[in-house]
């Protein structure tokens, strides 16, 4: 209880504070506002002053800048007619650089390296005529045209005659320049021999042919200059066929018929019988051996002929030749029932 007495007297002694600090502090504010707006009022005042004093500068300065007064240069380089320039203020220093001039040439007129400018013309080539060995040059710039002329020589000698396998030489002196030529001479053609039968044609039958080879040949030289298959003409092959045909005698044949089957054989006989069949096909009866005496014939064969369209008969007595390919033996019975025995030839030529 004490104690609440206590604090309600502090209490009341801050109310009484409180409202003194209240007091003191309405006093004061009344002075320093006062003063507060003196100072405000020199504020606006001077700041007015600075303000226009910035402005007026910036103003001047860019005036100063506009008109050039005043200009940070920006330096263009100087060409051949221009001096150094800027490029902001037009104010120039130095000198033009002037011209740096190439001499023309041939193709191109004066011209200056740095600008490109150009003066007058091209000179044009300056040509000298082709020589023997070079072609028309120009003196400037060593162009040339055309070919050389080559040497001139009216006079040859030949050192060396071509052949159909080696060239030849030929010498003489230029009339232009004087130098010594050599010169290859072509070589000459080859001469051109006759077919020459490499391989004879095969001829089994007059007109069963295998083609042999033939070659035509430089008659100088040897060298084949041409070659081709060579089949006979049909009278060609008739004569390569009767050449292969053998001479034998009856006995031969005879004797041993078997051994013989299937060769080239010519006879030369006597016909003692001939027997025409239905068609172009004859069988004859021939002796073969002759005797002393024309008329003496004796040993008789047995042949078979296809006759060719249009031939003349032969008839009994004829001495015929024949070429024709041996059959072994044919037998047959005689009239009189005899078996008869007679070497056998196919004919594929009769001549009578
Ligand atoms: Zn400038
Ligand atoms: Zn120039
Ligand atoms: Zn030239
Ligand atoms: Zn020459
Ligand atoms: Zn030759």
């Amino acid at each position: 209880m004490e104690k609440l007495e206590a604090v309600k007297d502090d209490s009341s002694e801050v109310d009484a504070l409180t409202a003194r600090l209240d007091q003191l502090e309405q006093n004061a504010s009344d002075d320093d506002r006062a003063a507060l707006a003196a100072d405000e009022e020199r504020t606006k005042k001077l700041t007015r002053g600075i303000a226009i004093g910035v402005g007026g500068a910036i103003l001047l300065a860019v005036l100063l800048f506009a008109t050039h007064v005043i200009c940070f240069h920006s330096w263009a380089v100087a060409t051949c007619t221009e001096p150094e320039h800027c490029v902001i203020c037009g104010q120039t220093r130095g000198e033009a650089t002037g011209h740096k001039w190439v001499e023309p040439n041939c193709l191109t007129p004066k011209r200056c390296l740095n600008c490109g400018l150009r003066e007058g013309e091209a000179l044009g080539h300056d040509w000298q005529e082709a020589t023997c060995t070079e072609p028309k040059t120009c003196t400037r710039c060593e162009k040339t045209d055309g070919k050389p002329a080559g040497h001139e020589v009216t006079d040859w000698s030949v050192s060396k005659e071509a052949t159909c396998t080696e060239e030849g030489v030929r010498t003489g002196k230029c009339t232009r320049c004087g130098e010594s030529i050599e010169e290859p001479i072509e070589k000459v053609a080859h001469t051109e021999g006759e077919w020459e039968v490499t391989k004879e044609p095969e001829v089994s039958l007059p007109d069963a042919v295998t083609p042999g080879s033939r070659v035509k040949k430089c008659t100088v030289c040897g060298e084949v200059l041409e070659s081709s298959p060579f089949t006979p003409s049909a009278e060609e092959a008739l004569a390569i066929y009767k050449a292969g045909c053998q001479s034998y005698s009856y006995e031969e044949i005879a004797r041993n018929p078997d051994e013989y089957r299937g060769k080239s054989a010519v006879f030369t006989g006597k016909v003692i019988q001939v027997i025409e069949g239905s068609g172009s096909e004859v069988q004859l009866r021939v002796n073969v051996t002759r005797g002393d005496y024309d008329w003496d014939w004796d040993d008789t064969i047995y042949v078979s002929y296809e006759m060719p369209a249009g031939s003349a008969r032969i008839l009994e007595d004829d001495v015929i030749t024949l070429y024709g390919t041996l059959y072994g033996t044919i037998s047959y019975e005689s009239v009189l029932g005899a078996t008869i025995t007679l070497p056998a030839v196919i004919a594929e030529v009769v001549e009578y």
